[in-house]
């Protein structure tokens, strides 16, 4: 049995043992029968329906396998064997001649193949494995019609299947129904059932206007088919695009018509639409041509949510009758759901390559759009928070198509008493470092950054690349081998590597000249600039211009390390984000025990000749440079303004002085606009700087 929303057991008080226990067997019914009977209402009255059918039909599968299991237990008002629901009084209402039941449902190939076995169980040897029809499981609301001598009389929903709606007037405003069949004049009844829709394009249009006009949009096409045939004025289903298919011929069927391919095929040529129509003779052909609907599915003007597969002889059909609510001869052959409910067993904490503190579910497994979930990614603490999500909930997961798997709901009335909110883990799951989640940030970081081995081959690379320490030679791709072969795992083991070149020449089958330019490039590289150094480092926030700045504001590496939150906000770019990611860096042991290795292995820089910039004309102002210069590229404008003594930032603030705008300014521009800061363009810059 699948995971029962509700533990169905609870302790026995001699034994302390978990006993099954009719008392919670029945709550868990009862549970699932009022949750079925609220969306049942919301459905097929409102026509307003709250969840996707798929987390409906897992509900109602629930229910009928907990009967199944515990039938002496089951509730006299269960839901299970009803078909839709009680009908709108507004209408007259109509019995039909003949009930008009549901489908039963089989969603995968081994199932489709348990129901054509019972088929045949209810058959003598000489019918066994008789040939079936398929036809789309049309995603809209059944009407049956019926006609007198060829004219059009009445039409009348199914209801709850025995009693249904009079909805004749709205019915005569569809389009492509035929009020008059001059092929069945001499037909006394005619009965034809079928399904009205509403097509996707329509459906659209109806849902843009109703938008545009402020007024309610309608879930899907089924409910917006089955709300406007519903509607007590006959003008409003007129102006509504709405369509009939026919799909069955119930009474006044000609004798000489044996099959039901025959059957839509005859009411085709009376004047009835009738979707497409596919005779199999066994299970695999069916499996096929369900796999070749499902590929084309997107195409049809019209939504479908299944195949149904038919007995196609008609005198079959009748010998193998009705279950209470379906036929034995019919079943639904649904497509896999694309939303699908499941437990949520636990919440771990992931990190990822640049430190980022990912929340993922782990989950109960279910396939869900045709394949199996285990996990699921609940992006950040955020997303944690807005869906109030929990260890041990039942959520609903979505997945369509290649999209990526997410909980789309959460059952909070369905959890667990003892269920506690989550909490941000503190410290980094993989390194122990603390974990911070800057204000206005979406994403926890762990603060471990040379150090944490989640984010190490991440460091490696970016240390070495061009614009930090530059160490030409030693590509991505053999960084990550040394680390996977253990040679180096943090920063500072690349300087190390020396006392590794046999091992080197080993793995990576390098010759030995190869190794000795690597040696010589990381050699080279110890001496840098404290810019390149800082930005080397990888703190988050920290990108070349930030780390120019810090370099220029500290002058050097100690007091940069021991400034505080308030000291570094001082930093031209330098904001509460970057300023606290920064502090946090520096604080960490590891970090500082990698800083000093690397400047143990004599990694150096020239003192930083920090700029007087007293007395200089744009002293004490920061500037902002955005778009693109005609005379020059922006590295270069901005050493001009700071050689005029300006600071130059790259984000606007209340503090900017003025904002450098070339061409295509974006939203700096208009921030400095709002904030009143002042722009300048690019002729006013030339002039200032004496070009
Ligand atoms: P069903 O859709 O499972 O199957 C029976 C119906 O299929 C028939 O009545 C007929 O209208 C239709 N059909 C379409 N094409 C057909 C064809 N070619 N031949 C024969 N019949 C065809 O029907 P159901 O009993 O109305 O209800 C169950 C469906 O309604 C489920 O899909 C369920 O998920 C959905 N539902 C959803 C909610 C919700 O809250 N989302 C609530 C109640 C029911």
């Amino acid at each position: 049995m699948t995971d029962p929303i509700l533990p169905l057991t609870s302790k026995d008080i001699n034994t302390g043992k978990s006993v099954e226990n009719d008392a919670a067997i029945v709550t868990q019914m009862r549970l699932l029968i009022d949750t079925l009977k609220t969306h049942n209402y919301a459905y097929y009255v409102l026509d307003n329906p709250i969840l996707e059918d798929s987390e409906y039909d897992q509900l109602r599968r629930s229910l009928l396998e907990l009967e199944g299991e515990y039938p002496d237990l089951i509730q006299p008002d269960s839901p299970i064997n009803q078909v839709g629901d009680t009908p709108l009084s507004a209408f007259t209402q109509v019995m039909h001649d003949v009930p008009m039941l549901s489908l039963g449902n089989v969603f995968e190939y081994d199932d489709l193949r348990d129901f054509m076995r019972r088929v045949n169980d209810r058959l003598n040897d000489a019918q066994k494995n008789p040939e079936y029809e398929m036809e789309l499981k049309l995603d809209g609301l059944a009407v049956s019609l019926k006609y007198a001598y060829g004219k059009f009389v009445q039409a009348v929903t199914r209801g709850d299947g025995q009693v249904g709606e009079d909805i004749t007037q709205n019915a005569k405003t569809i389009r492509n129904l035929p009020l008059w069949l001059a092929d069945a004049t001499d037909i006394e009844l005619l009965e034809v059932r079928g399904e009205v829709l509403m097509p996707k394009a329509g459906f659209e249009r109806l849902n843009r206007l109703a938008a545009e006009k402020e007024e309610k949009t309608f879930a899907n096409p089924r409910n917006a088919a089955a709300g406007s045939l519903r509607q007590l004025d006959p003008s409003i289903a007129a102006s509504r695009p709405l369509a009939f298919y026919a799909y069955s011929v119930n009474q006044g069927l000609p004798e000489s018509i044996e099959t039901q391919s025959a059957a839509l095929a005859w009411i085709g040529d009376i004047g009835f639409t009738v979707s497409a129509v596919r005779v199999v003779q066994n299970p695999r052909e069916a499996q096929a041509y369900y796999e070749s609907v499902i590929a084309t599915r997107s195409d049809l003007p019209f939504e479908i949510d299944g195949m149904v597969i038919k007995v196609n002889r008609l005198s079959l059909q009748q010998q193998l009758g009705f279950l209470s609510r379906e036929p034995r001869w019919a079943t639904a052959y649904k497509f896999p759901a694309e939303t699908v409910m499941t437990r949520l067993h636990a919440i771990e904490w992931q990190v990822g390559r640049t430190g980022a503190i990912t929340p993922v579910g782990k989950l109960e497994p279910v396939k869900v759009g045709g394949v199996t979930v285990s996990n699921v990614t609940l992006h950040n603490f955020g997303e944690i928070q807005r869906l109030d999500v929990r260890a041990g909930d039942m959520v609903s997961v979505h997945r369509a198509g290649d999209v990526i798997p997410k909980v789309t709901r959460v059952w909070t009335d369905l959890r667990p008493e003892d269920s506690k909110p989550v909490k941000l883990p503190s410290t980094c799951p993989v390194c122990d470092s603390p974990v911070v989640l800057p204000e206005d940030e979406a994403l926890a970081r762990c603060t471990g950054g040379l150090f944490c081995p989640a984010q190490q081959q991440e460091a490696l690379i970016h240390f070495v690349s061009r614009r930090a320490m530059d160490i030409d030679g030693l590509g991505a791709s053999w960084l990550i081998s040394f680390f996977e072969h253990g040679l180096i795992k943090t920063v500072a083991d690349i300087y190390q590597l020396h006392n590794h070149q046999d091992e080197m020449i080993t793995y990576e089958k390098l010759g030995e000249k190869s190794v000795k330019n690597i040696i010589s490039a990381i050699e080279a590289s110890k001496y840098t600039t404290l810019a390149r150094f800082i930005y080397a480092l990888g703190i988050r926030g920290v990108g070349e211009t930030t780390a120019q700045n810090l370099a220029q504001q500290f002058g050097d590496l100690d007091s940069l390390m021991a400034a505080d939150i308030e000291k570094l906000l001082l930093t031209p770019d330098v904001g509460a984000i970057t300023a606290e990611l920064a502090y946090k860096f520096f604080r960490a042991p590891h970090n500082i025990e990698v800083i000093t290795a690397l400047r143990e292995a004599g990694v150096h820089w020239d003192k930083v000749e920090q700029v007087v910039s007293e007395g200089l004309p744009l002293d004490g102002q920061t500037w902002v440079i955005t778009g693109a210069l005609d005379s020059m590229a922006r590295d270069e404008a901005k050493a001009k303004l700071q050689a005029l003594g300006a600071k130059v930032s790259g984000s606007i603030s209340a503090k900017t002085t003025a904002l450098l705008a070339g061409d295509k300014a974006g939203s700096k521009m208009a921030k400095a606009e709002k904030l009143g800061v002042k722009v300048v363009g690019e002729d006013e810059f030339l002039a200032l700087v004496g070009e």
